[in-house]
C-alpha cells in the first residue's frame, strides 16, 4: 500500500556551535550555503526567500529569532505571533535544510554589551525616525547570524527594503565575507504585502488596508507620469486617512540607492514611494519602486 509522502522532519540547532558544526560539514563537502533570517510567523513571503535561496546555493538555513533589541518597550515584542511547529513544517516542505532557532540567552548571553551602528544616511531616515531603537537592534542580531553560520549568501525581503540597505552597508563595512541579496515582496492578491503583523488586523481592518497597495499603485503611476512628488504625497495621505489609517508615520518619496529626499517636484529615475502607516494598532509599512 502506498503511504501518503510526508516531508522530512526539519533539523533545528539550538546553538551557535551546532549551527557551525553543520554548516562546517557541508562546507567540507565543497557546499554553498544561504542565509534567511526571519522572526518566524512564517508567511508565502518567506518561504519565496527560502526558495529563492536554494536557487542561490546547495544548503538553506532559516533562522527564527524574535529578536527582543529590536523592539521599544512600548512595542509588540511579548504579542508577536510565535509558533515553532508550525513555521518548521513549512520549512521542511520548501526543502529547507536546517532552522536555527536560539533561545535569547544563546544570542544574548550574560554581559553582552555589543551594538552595531550603521551611522549613515540609509539608517537616519523613515523608520530610523519612526523606530530609533530599530535598526541597532537589528544590525547586532543580522551581525551575530553572518557570523555565527558564515553563510556564502543571506537573501532579506525588499518589503523591509531600508533594513536591507542597512544591512548591506554593515556586512560592506564590516568586511563580512557574504553576498546580500534582496528579495521581491510577496504580496496578496489585493496588493497587501504579507506580513506576520498582518495577523493582528480584525477583517474589517483588513479590507481597510487594501488601501494602502491601491494608494502606492496610484503614486508610482503619478509619479511615471511627471507628477509632483509634494503633490503625490499628499493625495496618498489623504487616500490613507480617507480609508482609515490612524497615525500616518511617514508618506515620502526618496532615492532607492542612497535614500535622500526627492521633490518637491517630479522625479527621474530611480524614486521609490516609501509609507508606514497604522491601522488601528497594527503598523504596516510598504515601499514601491516609481
Ligand atoms: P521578518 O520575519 O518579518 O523579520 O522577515 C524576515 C525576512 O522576510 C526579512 O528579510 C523580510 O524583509 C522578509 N519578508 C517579510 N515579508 C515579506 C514579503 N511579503 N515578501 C518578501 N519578503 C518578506
Amino acid at each position: 500500500m502506498n503511504m501518503p509522502a510526508r516531508p522530512p522532519k526539519l533539523k533545528v540547532a539550538r546553538t551557535v556551535a551546532d549551527l557551525r558544526a553543520a554548516v562546517a560539514g557541508w562546507r567540507t563537502a565543497g557546499e554553498r550555503v544561504a542565509l534567511v533570517p526571519t522572526m518566524g510567523a512564517l508567511h508565502a513571503g518567506h518561504l519565496s526567500l527560502i526558495e529563492m535561496g536554494k536557487g542561490l546555493a546547495d544548503r538553506t538555513v532559516a533562522t527564527i529569532f524574535v529578536n527582543p533589541a529590536q523592539f521599544a518597550p512600548h512595542e509588540d515584542f511579548d504579542a508577536y505571533p510565535r509558533g515553532e511547529d508550525r513555521d518548521a513544517a513549512l520549512l521542511a516542505d520548501v526543502g529547507c535544510d536546517l532552522l536555527f532557532a536560539p533561545n535569547a540567552r544563546e544570542m544574548y548571553p550574560e554581559g553582552f554589551a555589543t551594538t552595531v551602528s550603521v551611522a549613515t544616511g540609509v539608517s537616519e531616515p523613515l523608520e530610523g525616525v519612526s523606530r530609533p531603537h530599530f535598526f541597532g537592534g537589528v544590525a547586532t542580531v543580522v551581525a551575530k547570524l553572518l557570523i555565527q553560520a558564515g553563510p556564502d549568501v543571506a537573501i532579506f525581503g525588499e518589503k523591509d527594503y531600508q533594513q536591507l540597505l542597512v544591512i548591506k552597508r554593515m556586512a560592506r563595512d564590516l568586511d563580512l565575507p557574504v553576498e546580500i541579496v534582496g528579495a521581491p515582496t510577496t504580496r496578496e492578491s489585493d496588493g497587501l504585502a504579507l506580513s506576520s503583523r498582518n495577523a493582528y488586523l480584525t477583517p474589517e481592518e483588513r479590507a481597510a488596508a487594501r488601501a494602502l497597495p491601491a494608494a502606492m499603485r496610484y503614486a508610482v503611476a503619478a509619479l511615471r507620469e511627471g507628477g509632483e512628488v509634494v503633490a503625490v504625497e499628499g493625495v496618498v495621505m489623504a487616500s490613507l486617512v480617507g480609508a482609515g489609517f490612524g497615525k500616518i508615520d511617514y508618506v515620502e518619496v526618496r532615492d532607492g540607492a542612497t535614500l535622500e529626499r526627492l521633490g518637491p517636484g517630479p522625479v527621474s529615475s530611480g524614486a521609490r514611494v516609501f509609507v508606514a502607516a497604522w491601522m488601528g494598532g497594527t503598523r504596516l509599512i510598504d515601499n514601491w519602486a516609481v
